[in-house]
């Protein structure tokens, strides 16, 4: 499946803009080695420099396609997506192995997840749901919520209170010092108040970045997040 697809043409109302579906094994955070469904959502407004889905920020209409063209992508990025209402979505992560769902973007917190999840839940799924935490979650009780919070990034999108309350797990990008100070400043009270746990991942892997994050795990209570899906070379 290559990425210059015919367009087609469908209405949206009421379905999700889904840009692939892929099994993986999770390899970030508290769901490390677990096996897994992605659903990547298309649509981004956040703005990350470094962001490695840049593919997923449009949902540009003449890169829609249909659900088959969708579920035949291979793993090269694009930004190509098809509409997929509940069911339709439900039962493509039902056909998979994995218990475990991963709803992923992009920024999937743009769209009420609630039909999506409660149907998933419905059928024995475990949910966790990755956002930016600059939309406030619209997501089941029991979804796990990993907010990766994006602060003072091009979109201009704050970082809101009410998402960084309803986060399972707080995980943050580590590339210098400066983003310790942040960490210390805005989340560790979350930390200290709820118990949230928080993951620094740091940025690239590189030994620098990976330093200050054992030394502030460490010093903290925080823990360290290594992205173990790219040591063995998988997705
Ligand atoms: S929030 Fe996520 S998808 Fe959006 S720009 Fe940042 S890293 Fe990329």
């Amino acid at each position: 499946m290559q990425c210059d697809v015919p367009a087609v043409a469908g209405p949206p109302v009421g379905t999700y803009p889904v840009n692939e579906i892929f099994e993986s094994l999770q390899g970030e955070a508290s769901f490390t080695g677990t096996p897994s469904v992605f659903v990547r959502l298309q649509g981004c407004p956040v703005g990350c420099p470094w962001c490695d889905t840049k593919h997923t920020w449009q949902v540009i209409p003449e890169r829609e396609i249909s659900v088959g063209a969708m579920g035949e992508k291979t793993e090269q990025p694009c930004d190509s997506y098809a509409w997929c209402d509940v069911p339709t979505l439900a039962n493509i992560v039902r056909a998979a192995d994995a218990e475990h769902v991963v709803i992923t973007g992009g920024e999937p917190c743009m769209y009420d997840l609630r039909p999506l999840i409660a149907k998933l839940e419905a059928w024995h799924h475990r949910v966790q749901v990755e956002t930016s935490g600059t939309y406030v979650p619209l997501v089941t009780p029991s979804t796990f919520v990993t907010v990766s919070p994006k602060y003072a990034m091009s979109g201009g999108r704050p970082v809101l209170d009410e998402a960084l309350a309803r986060a399972n797990e707080i995980k943050h990008p580590v590339g210098k010092q400066r983003e310790i100070n942040i960490v210390l400043e805005k989340l560790d009270p979350i930390h200290q108040a709820r118990g949230t746990p928080i993951w620094l991942q740091p940025l690239s892997l590189s030994s620098r970045a990976t330093g200050i994050c054992i030394q502030a795990a460490h010093r903290y209570g925080w823990r360290v997040s290594l992205q173990t899906h790219k040591f063995i070379n998988i997705r």
